[in-house]
């Protein structure tokens, strides 16, 4: 058996006062000094805790709310002097995809590299748009054997990338297809560039040691190869030279020791892949295709392309489509493409990654469900770093979180942190769901519900299908 895949992890607290969700507001006049306070109660310390932070307390702004929201104090005070609030500054946060929860669950495992729990059940809504429209079929749960992540029973979360043979051909008894190269990767996750304005040079070099903690891949833009400071040789194992329509390819002797490259998709795609299998044939070579209103097409048009290796689909940050009035969603376009390919008979030639809207672990579970070999992450690394996704640095303005200050020990260590604790977390799904390797649960539709299909089944003979906004 290959050694276990583990990543190192170690707590590092936030820089910051925490941005909590609830907090307690306590009408003191009316105490009646119980001798057995309810305050003492609590299971999470908060009072004790609030205590130490009003005497900590360097800004004078900075309100305690790390309430667990449990009510127990609420609903056992004998005066009925504690209410729970709801902290405005925290509901303000975010941009609407990249909702407050997402946020608050990101710090906390950044900060501990623990799996989230909501205890007491889950407390949301059971559907929503966008990924909160399937479900995952976790009915393995029971069978303890499955434990993957406690060690009884191994879960593989390896991916590879690259083109694979449709057939193999063997001559006494040797095989005489020739293999093309591939990318093995421990974790379907990949770190790809960030949006122009979500940019900050002093990530980089933190995000290349990432990859390398890690031992996943971080997409770099050519002209960006400056900021990633001094790298040497092996940190090429773990950079992928993202090259632009008009950028000139890496020298010959970056491409004869990078592992992976991707290219921008135009008409000229064809020739620069044999550029550059011209000066590397074991480089792999994926074509960067964004979910435009032609991607879907497109994507499907390059996988019939025998000179296509890997196709990574990117949608807006949010996983929707761009340039189009009405958006399709990444994991809906996902789906499309993937059973289109299957259709074709062509789908397990090509390795095709997804990056856009991906914000949780469980997005990136749903993602290869639906067809993806791997996905790409970006706002979720800065959102580790005590990010808001306030939008202050996109529109020019001082960053509230000070990601320009940030210590290379404090950035590697929380986003460290968050891929490792997704990683555990798909091994979680994985083992409930009964599947042990990532590779086999992509496209495994079987094992998820969608709430359109299941409406169109139960609801679709009475009334019809339903129209879209
Ligand atoms: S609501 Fe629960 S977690 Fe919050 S302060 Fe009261 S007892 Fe503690
Ligand atoms: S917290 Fe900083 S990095 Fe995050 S969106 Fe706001 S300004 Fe940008």
């Amino acid at each position: 058996m290959p050694k276990k895949y583990h990543i190192e992890t170690k707590k590092i607290p936030p820089r910051l006062p925490k941005i909590g969700k609830f907090g307690i507001v306590d009408w003191r006049e009316d105490c009646a000094r119980c001798h057995n306070c309810v305050k003492k109660a609590c299971v999470y310390d908060r009072y004790r805790q609030e205590t130490q932070y009003i005497k900590d307390l360097d800004e004078f702004n900075a309100m305690f709310f790390e309430c667990m929201g449990c009510f127990s104090c609420v609903q056992k005070c004998t005066k009925g002097i504690l209410a729970l609030t709801v902290n405005p500054e925290y509901e303000g946060m975010g941009n609407g995809y990249y909702t407050p929860d997402i946020i608050l669950t990101t710090w906390n495992q950044a900060e501990t590299a623990g799996i989230p729990v909501s205890g007491a059940g889950y407390r949301g809504k059971f559907t929503g748009v966008g990924f909160d429209s399937m479900w995952t079929d976790m009915s393995e749960i029971v069978r303890p054997t499955r434990d993957g992540i406690h060690g009884r029973e191994y879960i593989s979360t390896s991916v590879d990338i690259g083109r694979k043979p449709k057939l193999l051909s063997f001559e006494n008894n040797r095989l005489t297809t020739p293999l093309p190269p591939l990318v093995d990767l421990p974790v379907p996750i990949l770190i790809d560039m960030f949006p122009k304005e979500y940019q900050f040079p002093n990530l980089m070099p933190m995000l290349l040691a990432v990859a390398a903690k890690t031992g996943t891949m971080m997409i770099v833009d050519r002209e960006q190869q400056g900021l990633l400071g001094t790298y040497n040789e092996k940190h090429l194992l773990n950079v992928v030279f993202h090259v632009g329509k008009d950028a000139s390819l890496p020298t010959p002797e970056i491409l004869r020791k990078s592992r992976l490259i991707e290219i921008a998709d135009d008409d000229g795609v064809e020739q620069r892949i044999e550029e550059i299998k011209t000066v590397n044939p074991g480089l792999v070579v994926a074509v960067r295709v964004e979910l435009d209103s032609r991607g879907e097409g497109r994507s499907i048009e390059l996988a019939h392309n025998p000179a296509v290796e890997v196709i990574h689909i990117v949608s807006d940050i949010n996983g929707n489509q761009t340039g189009v009035e009405t958006p399709g969603f990444i994991k809906d376009m996902t789906r499309h493409i993937h059973t289109s390919l299957v259709k074709e008979g062509i789908r397990d030639e090509v390795t095709i990654i997804a990056g856009g809207g991906i914000a949780l672990a469980e997005h990136m579970a749903k993602e290869i469900i639906c067809g993806a070999d791997a996905v790409t992450i970006n706002v979720p690394l800065l959102i580790a770093l005590e990010c808001r996704f306030c939008g202050s640095c996109r529109d020019g303005f001082d960053c509230p979180a000070k990601i320009e200050t940030i210590t290379a020990q404090y950035g590697v260590g929380r986003m460290t942190n968050l891929i490792a604790v997704w990683h555990d977390q798909l091994i979680e799904v994985m083992g409930a769901m009964g599947m042990r390797e990532a590779r086999r649960l992509r496209g495994e539709t079987g094992r998820a519900l969608f709430f359109e299909d299941i409406e169109e089944e139960t609801f679709g003979r009475l009334f019809g299908k339903r129209i879209s906004s």
